[in-house]
């Protein structure tokens, strides 16, 4: 009996893991403004909503909105400039640019579908407003590159895959740790395919790129000899993105 039960377990397993290949299959999208083959579960108005909802949240887990109506103009101005002359007006996106009263987190972030932060900690050591362009392109990077987006559609994925493999065998464990690399490994790309789009967006707004460049130096001397372990696994080291930045420019200065 138990050898039975076994054979039925393990069918229903593969059944669940081979349903899951074929929605990801099915699921499977070209970025129209990256031209990469992504996971995608959601609309953009999902993304949208979704950014939305989780704005306010995100502003008060950073103390909530600076003060101070003349920086918060100013990374106004900068992010739609970046905005209005680039491919991002093309998008269905709805960029709004927020800066952060946070005086001690070093940080800015996208939601998905165009809500975007910089926090007073970072935006206060920024040394010119090419230098903000250079934080602000960044993140519309991570909004046109779907990457949030992306992460939930892998997620999905993994979870049905590690459902079916543990119904099969004792195996969930493995798959799962296969999954978390899987995010890890997205997390660098997604850093680095935002630093390119950044460049880009630069120089199509007419901002100095090589400015991406001092960011990086202040992240990284921010980061300091202990750095955050979160940190360094997620994020490319500052070095191997200032080369990566420097090919950018490279690449799309040629092509202006
Ligand atoms: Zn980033």
């Amino acid at each position: 009996m138990r050898g039975k039960n076994l054979k039925i377990r393990l069918l229903i397993g593969l059944a669940i893991v081979a349903f899951a290949f074929f929605k990801k299959c099915s699921q499977q999208e070209k970025n129209p403004y990256t031209g990469r083959t992504q996971t995608i579960t959601m609309t953009p108005d999902q993304e949208i909503a979704i950014g939305l909802q989780s704005a306010p949240q995100m502003a008060r887990q950073h103390g909530g909105l600076h003060p101070d109506n003349r920086w918060q103009a100013l990374v106004d101005n900068v992010g739609n400039k970046l905005v209005n002359n680039s491919i991002a007006k093309q998008t269905p996106y709805k960029y709004e640019f927020h800066l952060l009263a946070d005086p001690n987190t070093i940080n800015a972030f996208a939601l998905p579908g165009g809500q975007i932060f910089i926090t007073y900690a970072l935006f206060s050591k920024l040394e010119s407003e090419d230098q903000l362009a250079g934080v602000l392109g960044h993140e519309i990077g991570h909004v046109l590159g779907k990457h949030s987006a992306e992460r939930i559609g892998e997620t999905e994925f993994w979870r049905t895959v590690s459902t079916g493999a543990s119904v099969g065998a004792d195996m969930g464990g493995l798959v799962n740790g296969i999954g978390q690399q899987t995010l890890l490994k997205n997390g660098r790309g997604d850093e680095l395919e935002s630093d390119e789009l950044g460049v880009k967006f630069m120089i199509d707004a007419g901002y100095d790129p090589e400015a991406l460049i001092g960011v990086m130096q202040i992240l990284k001397a921010a980061a300091g000899p202990n750095r955050v372990p979160e940190f360094q696994s997620t994020h490319p080291d500052p070095e191997n993105r200032i080369e990566k930045i420097k090919e950018a420019i490279r690449k799309y200065k040629n092509a202006s």
